[in-house]
């Protein structure tokens, strides 16, 4: 089976899935074989329960009577398949990569081009090798335009992203310092991430630029077509506003003011604006996106609990994005307790970047520190510390947060929002 020959069956479909869980009437089952499960045990029953065809990478599983393909490798097909898709949407695609941000910067771009067009996105965090194919086949012939979240923690992966979703615009939140360990060091973060700017330069497509951070400027410079923001003679020129703790943009003195913390958002907000802008909307437009948007992702969410205030933002976290948060949490007003979870993935640079975090989070100066995590314990003798977010439950069955706010933020794997119903 070829990916050709494939094709008018995948436009029949109702959606392309690999979780043999969450197959549907009319989908297309890519069956996945790893060292402990083999998704293509499935594949008949799927064929009963409805779904349109079976792609299997195990001879023995084949029957074309039944829809169900043998391909020599399924991630190699749905790749495939995707880049053949992709090569019939007629729409703009807007691909986004960078260490910290992508997640909410998509979801503020979607809001935004959603006030005048029909836009698919990528749903929640899917932004890798399966996640990319993934969206690009969620695209059917009533979206408008996409936008594509691409992550990376190595070299090449953001070439082979957008050698699938060919994007016409590109834009990279921030160069920061995580998956230092993946990257081969912060030039190797660079250099990686800059994979979206090369392919962008090599289809002559436009790059949108944030002109306050010196290394995107540097990076496109006698770059043309661009979309710039973040100086006096930028494209669009947008002001930080911010207000009990949420920040906004100024537009020639009319200010859309999010539901997000954390003057980070602030570019994040001006990229979303600037492409709006580009497509045709209105700031009225705008506004109105940027006010309604609510985060409930973890991401820079702000929450009341028994009259207190928490920051979430336990979906990630790495040294760029931990000290950002930190510097957002010390203006809140009243008292402060943080608590940091382990920075992951950061190989050797790991116990110097922990130690960097701990010594800023007592100058600045909060009432309360907690850590949790492996890496903070080994290095701090004067804070509570827990090995893992278990251990931080029992602490907090017993002792109640007295601070009138709290921030939580620390890596995916610690997991420190299981914490919140014990607060
Ligand atoms: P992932 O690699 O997990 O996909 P992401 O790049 O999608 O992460 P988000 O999930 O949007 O990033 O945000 C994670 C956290 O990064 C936020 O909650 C915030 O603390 C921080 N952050 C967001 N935007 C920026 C930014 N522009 N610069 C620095 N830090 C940011
Ligand atoms: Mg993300």
């Amino acid at each position: 089976m070829n990916v050709e020959q494939f094709y008018p069956l995948f436009l029949r479909s109702e959606k392309a899935v690999i979780d043999s869980r969450k197959i549907g009437t009319n989908d297309i089952f890519f069956a996945f074989s790893g060292e402990n499960f083999n998704a293509a045990t499935f594949a008949e029953k799927a064929i009963d329960e409805g779904a349109l065809a079976v792609i299997v990478e195990q001879k023995d599983f084949e029957n074309e009577e039944r829809n169900i393909f043998y391909v020599p490798s399924t991630l190699d097909f749905l790749q495939k398949l995707a880049i053949y898709h992709r090569n019939q949407l007629q729409i703009p695609i807007i691909g986004l990569t960078g260490s910290n941000g992508k997640t909410t910067t998509k979801e503020i771009i979607h809001a935004v081009l959603s006030e005048k067009f029909n836009v698919q996105y990528t749903f929640g965090n899917l932004n890798n090798h399966i996640g990319v194919p993934l969206t690009i086949l969620s695209i059917k012939s009533e979206h408008e335009m996409a936008v594509i979240e691409m992550g990376a923690n190595h070299q090449k992966e953001i070439e082979l992203l957008c050698s699938i979703s060919q994007p016409n615009f590109g834009y990279i939140t921030n160069f920061g310092k995580a998956h230092l360990e993946g990257f081969g060091g912060f030039e190797g973060v660079i250099k990686g991430k800059s994979e979206l700017y090369d392919y962008l330069k090599n289809h002559n497509e436009t790059i949108v630029v944030n002109e306050n951070d010196p290394i995107q400027v540097e990076k496109t410079e006698n770059y043309s077509p661009k979309i710039t923001f973040g100086k006096e003679n930028s494209d669009y020129q947008f002001r930080l506003f911010s207000e009990e703790h949420f920040v906004g943009v100024i537009y020639n003195n009319q200010k859309a003011v999010s539901k997000l913390t954390g003057e980070y958002n602030f570019t994040n907000l001006c990229a979303a604006a600037s492409l709006g802008f580009h497509f045709g909307i209105d700031f009225m437009q705008i506004k109105n996106a940027i006010e309604n948007y609510t985060p409930t992702n973890m991401r820079s969410q702000v929450v009341k609990k028994e009259g207190r205030t928490l920051v979430l933002d336990t979906y990630n976290a790495n040294p760029s994005s931990m000290i950002a948060s930190l510097h957002n949490f010390i203006t809140f007003e009243g008292s402060k307790t943080i608590i940091i979870g382990d920075m992951l993935e950061l190989g050797e640079e790991s116990e110097k970047e922990h130690q960097t975090i701990l010594n800023l989070a007592q100058e600045l100066g909060f009432n309360e520190i907690i850590t949790v995590g492996k890496n903070f314990k080994k290095i701090n003798t004067s804070v509570s510390s827990f090995e893992n977010t278990s251990e931080l439950i029992e602490y907090l069955k017993s002792h109640k947060i007295q601070s009138e706010n709290i921030l939580l933020k620390g890596s995916r794997g610690v997991a420190l929002e299981k914490s919140i119903d014990f607060i």
